[in-house]
């Protein structure tokens, strides 16, 4: 079974766009009543029994049963016969919202992710079931809705079919994201042909173990200071003016906009790696710690963690193998010799004194990454340097391409919904 999701941009008539964005307020409301409702259980059972707080307790009686997922599905279908606003919402769509909670709390229980919040507006909201052929030529037909119009940029491949929907709604216009699905079975992909590491970095945005060096595109830098005009125009408008509200459009839409060329510059990247390997590894890195550390905010900027997302992706359609190696002292070996070469950020050459290898730092790195990613996949590693493993580029793609499951069609190279 494989899952896809392929994303088109669709064009509601006022009438479908009013609608939708009625149901996105009633789904906040519906997350916001069911989180509230479970929260203040727990916080009910948190009070010792001989010391109350000062400021107040919440009371709920010792017989009230604890609000779970299935509970409260079943709650909300019993209300929608009573509140005309829940009754008018798709109501496979409300119990998606029970699910998106649970999500939350799955995540709070088994992931260590902190307590869901209340939020502030529902950017999407999701289908789980569609019926048969709801994609037509220039519309897809969405449950309750109707038709709308859609622009299918590229057709779905063949034995695809969509089985989900989610609509999301974003400060350029409306957006259908389908999770199309194929009955095939494919096999995983294993380690073969030639191979890279890649060390990512802040000086340049990837280093790979061939010496390429991919800079991060100066585009994010020219924004900051766009974001700041913006933000100050919108500061300049009379406070809840039609004026301000347009300003503060402009500051959506050139988000959104830098957070589309950041994909586009992930998903090339991704793939021109792909390009060039059979096998890429990457090193696992410690993204909360990072963030927290010294360089927090450049860290988070420079969006390692959404790449190395992409990457995976990119490689799994292309039929590359991917992984993660330990990224402990990569900075601080000897890729030729193995040799423990100590250094602080400033140096930017790796020399090694045993062996006398020298290059840049960061690529120093991405070749220690190559070595342990080969050696965790059970390769000889050759000293770097000297000719790879596998008889070099060709014939390691070569190799590579050979043992690639044929997939489906990638229309596109730079394509795909992540
Ligand atoms: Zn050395």
């Amino acid at each position: 079974m494989i899952n896809l999701t392929y994303e088109y941009r669709i064009y509601p008539d006022q009438q479908q766009a009013e609608l939708m964005t009625q149901w996105l307020e009633t789904c906040l409301h519906v997350y916001n009543y069911a989180l509230g409702e479970r929260r203040d259980w727990i916080k009910s059972r948190k009070c010792d029994i001989n010391a109350c707080s000062l400021g107040g307790e919440y009371i709920i009686p010792v017989d009230a049963p604890k609000p779970t997922y299935y509970q409260q599905k079943r709650n909300l279908t019993a209300a929608r016969k009573v509140i005309p606003t829940l009754g008018a919402v798709h109501s496979q769509v409300l119990q998606d919202v029970m699910g998106r909670l649970e999500k939350a709390f799955n995540a709070l229980w088994n992931s260590g992710h902190g307590f869901p919040r209340f939020k502030k507006r529902f950017r999407s909201f999701t289908f789980p079931q569609l019926g048969k052929e709801s994609v037509g030529e220039r519309t897809i037909k969405l449950p309750s809705i109707g038709e709308v119009i859609a622009t299918l940029h590229r057709p779905i491949p063949d034995g695809f079919e969509a089985k989900q929907a989610r609509v999301v709604r974003r400060p350029s216009g409306w957006y259908v994201q389908l999770v199309l699905e194929a009955n095939i079975e494919v096999p995983d992909i294993t380690p073969s042909g030639y191979a890279i590491g890649i060390d990512l970095g802040l000086s340049s945005f990837v280093a790979t173990s061939e010496g390429e060096l991919i800079a991060r595109p100066r585009f994010f830098v020219e924004a900051q200071h766009r974001l700041k005009g913006l933000n100050r125009a919108v500061s300049r408008k009379k406070k809840g003016s039609k004026n301000q509200q347009k300003a503060r459009q402009k500051v959506a839409r050139f988000y959104e906009r830098i957070a589309n060329r950041r994909k586009d510059f992930h998903r090339k990247t991704a793939h021109h790696l792909c390009n060039h390997a059979g096998m890429v590894f990457a090193e696992d890195l410690n993204l909360k710690g990072l963030a927290k550390g010294m360089l927090g905010k450049h860290c988070l900027d420079a969006g390692w963690g959404e790449f190395l997302d992409t990457l995976k992706w990119v490689a799994w359609k292309r039929g590359v193998y991917f992984s993660k190696v330990p990224a402990s002292g990569t900075s601080q070996e000897c890729p030729a010799c193995g040799a423990s070469v100590k250094k602080d950020l400033s140096v930017r050459v790796h020399h090694c004194p045993e062996c006398g290898y020298q290059t840049d730092r960061d690529v120093a790195s991405g070749q220690v990454i190559r070595n342990r990613g080969l050696t965790a996949v059970g390769h000889i590693v050759d000293a770097c340097g000297a000719e790879p493993a596998f008889g070099g580029n060709e014939a390691g793609k070569l190799k590579s391409n050979l043992g690639k499951p044929a997939l489906y069609p990638i229309g596109s190279a730079s394509g795909g919904c992540h």
